[in-house]
């Protein structure tokens, strides 16, 4: 069994080609560069070969190259995900989408799976674990054997996480996914975005989990942050500025001041400008001091 990763550029997802006994595919990216990927396919396996696509998660930058790939696949092949994000696929309704200037095409989803399936692809069978939390409907998949999880949106290298903030995600529910993957044993790390990890991979999950654990920590106790450096209820709100990530731009950093913190209900910051979710403040700073520092974030 061979997995080959071939890279998303733009917003698109990693896609994952397993070979072997059963040819697979998991995720599509966006389609918006499909020659690419076709190409990219072509020179591992035949597309007529594969057997079969499954999707980690129902975000038009996993599934909008459906059906793209698809074309090119023989008549027979499946395409697989989750039952609640199948629902959201054949809908095939995406903001997402609309944002870049596309649509996503309903399609229909041939096996609906769900915890505790299995699934063959390359010449093992794969254990579907269903862990909500960035979306309903994501799974990730387990080979025992190997030692390797594809992870979809939930785990990412280098104790980064996915987003939770977007509709269907939840932050708590992403935290308890997090933590029952931290159980696995894991060597290989296949991501749906950024870099792969292929021996020791256990380390990059639980660097996840602390930073997993530590933020849901903040969000449920937020006067922590504020009692650890002596906060006063008069404190001058005017003088918080949070540094935070933006989406699609991981280096692209915005000072903003906010007149409120933590709104702790909805694990947004309130500012001046914009709520922020709390996963992409990187610093919090009273005057020159810092008071909340983060050196890991995510911004998928
Ligand atoms: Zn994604």
């Amino acid at each position: 069994m061979k997995v080959k990763c071939i890279y998303g550029i733009d917003y698109d997802s990693n896609i994952y080609l397993i070979t072997g006994e059963k040819n697979s595919v998991v995720d599509t990216g966006t389609g918006l560069h499909n020659k690419r990927v076709v190409e990219e396919i072509e020179e591992y396996v035949n597309p007529k070969k594969i057997d079969q696509i499954v999707i980690t998660h129902e975000h038009f930058d996993h599934t909008g190259g459906i059906k793209k790939i698809k074309k090119h696949l023989s008549e027979n092949s499946k395409i697989i995900s989750h039952k609640k994000a199948a629902f959201k696929i054949e809908k095939g309704e995406s903001n997402f989408a609309k944002m870049l200037g596309t649509e996503m095409e309903s399609v229909p989803v041939d096996i609906k799976i769900d915890e505790g399936d299995e699934i063959d692809m390359g010449n093992e069978k794969w254990l579907v674990l269903y862990t909500p939390g960035h979306s309903e409907g994501s799974i990730c998949l387990y080979e025992e054997k190997s030692k390797s999880l594809i992870s979809g949106d939930t785990i990412f290298a280098y104790g980064s996480f996915g987003r939770y903030d977007l509709p269907g995600g939840n932050a708590n529910l992403l935290r308890k996914s997090i933590e029952r993957i931290s159980k696995l044993d894991v060597d290989n790390l296949y991501p749906g975005h950024e870099s792969i990890v292929e021996g020791d991979a256990n380390k990059h999950i639980k660097k996840t989990l602390q930073n997993t654990s530590y933020i849901w920590y903040i969000m449920t106790n937020p006067r922590i942050i504020l009692n650890k450096f002596k906060w006063k209820e008069n404190t001058d709100f005017k003088e918080i500025k949070v540094e935070y990530t933006h989406r699609g731009a991981p280096n692209d950093k915005k000072m903003i001041s906010g007149e409120e913190i933590i709104d702790v209900g909805r694990s947004f910051m309130k500012t001046n400008s914009a709520e922020i979710p709390f996963h992409r403040v990187i610093k919090i700073k009273y005057r020159d001091e810092i008071i909340f520092e983060r050196k890991k974030h995510t911004w998928i």
